[in-house]
């Protein structure tokens, strides 16, 4: 049986979290506590003077159910970037420890790594972006705590098969974290449904690309209650703030709205597409399952800096394992696809 504990570092096993005393006993009416200006606050408003609810209760008793796991399974956090540390600084231990990724991938995996001085192993995707989970399986060793997937991929685009993800959570005697930024973009089911049989998986997911809420910084990772309790002792007690904590509850209330952007942008990647398509400096366009595509072009670097002399921003990915010649094109508004699909004809026409 998978115990998340032997995997956790020994000071982390050893920790006693921060506590405070309204966590400590629940209840109460004159909060003289906590230090807070009890007159009120700077704003008009007697408003957020008060610390927020370390745990964000009211939050995940409305979002568990809407993604059919219960509070006990979910963290909150200051973007899903927030639990990609916390998870490498629970459970790799720096100097000796190692993550594994598998490159062309999201660069914040190998970033934390880095500062938290973790080994970073690479399994690469294949030249098709396909996961090789022999290659995973292979490439791990006592010393990788986490593996970190990212389905549907950034920068690539495309999901990662089932059969092979479901190889490396069988086969995986660490933590394999599977990263769903952009999973409302995309057909295929979420990994949520497998936490239960899976005590090893964390998915991760996010309100900052289809809900549209990147300035408000809410991530979210779904795991077993026992590594949630560990994520929630080692995170900052005030974590998510209070602002964005009732921001988010309005949000959710918009799931709608979010449908129907989704739908757009989805139109819009795929009209974006043919358009590229059409012109003769594109040499292949990934299939994506995303709100981006990744595109290879001839004179890559050259398209992107003239891109960039008329105000347009792209992600260049040219130096990425596999994706030489290639950027990356968040799907913008009707009229952003189209101002750059004119100015790629005009930089076709020059070049
Ligand atoms: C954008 C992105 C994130 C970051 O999400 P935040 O919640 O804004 O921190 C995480 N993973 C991937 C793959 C992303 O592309």
């Amino acid at each position: 049986m998978f115990d998340p504990g032997v995997l956790l570092r020994n000071n982390i096993r050893k920790l006693t979290p921060y506590s405070s005393a309204r966590e400590e006993h629940q209840g109460g009416e004159i909060f003289l506590d906590a230090n807070e200006n009890s007159l009120g606050s700077a704003l008009r408003e007697e408003s957020y003077n008060r610390y927020p609810d370390p745990l964000q209760r009211g939050l995940k008793e409305r979002l568990a159910p809407l993604k059919g796991v219960t509070a006990e399974q979910t963290f909150l956090g200051n973007g899903s970037d927030e639990a990609i540390d916390l998870l490498i600084r629970a459970f790799c231990e720096p100097g000796r420890d190692a993550i594994l990724i598998c490159p062309p991938t999201y660069g914040m995996y190998a970033v934390c790594a880095a500062i938290n001085n973790i080994d970073i192993h690479t399994a690469p995707l294949t030249p098709q972006f396909d996961l090789d989970w022999q290659a995973v399986i292979s490439a791990a060793t006592p010393a990788t705590k986490l593996i970190f997937l990212c389905s549907p991929n950034n920068p690539t685009g495309n999901c990662l098969d089932r059969h092979s993800v479901a190889e490396v959570l069988e086969r995986f005697s660490g933590i394999v974290v599977i990263d769903e930024a952009y999973i409302d973009f995309c057909p295929d089911q979420s990994w949520l449904p497998a936490l239960d049989d899976h005590p090893n998986l964390v998915v991760l997911q996010t309100l900052s690309k289809a809900w549209g809420l990147a300035g408000l910084r809410l991530g979210m990772a779904f795991a077993s209650p026992e590594i949630i309790r560990v994520l929630n002792a080692i995170k900052f007690p005030y974590n998510v703030n209070e602002l964005t904590q009732n921001v988010a509850l309005e949000a959710l209330e918009q799931e709608n709205r979010v449908q129907t952007m989704v739908d757009q942008i989805r139109a819009g990647r795929e009209h974006l597409a043919q358009a590229l398509n059409e012109l003769p400096l594109t040499e292949r366009i990934f299939p994506s399952r995303a709100n981006f595509l990744l595109v290879r072009f001839r004179e890559a670097p050259r398209i992107y800096r003239e891109l960039q002399g008329r105000g347009i921003l792209v992600r260049d990915r040219t130096r990425e394992p596999g994706c030489a010649d290639c950027l990356r094109i968040t799907v913008g508004t009707p009229q952003e696809n189209q101002l750059l699909i004119n100015h790629l004809t005009q930089i076709c026409e020059e070049l």
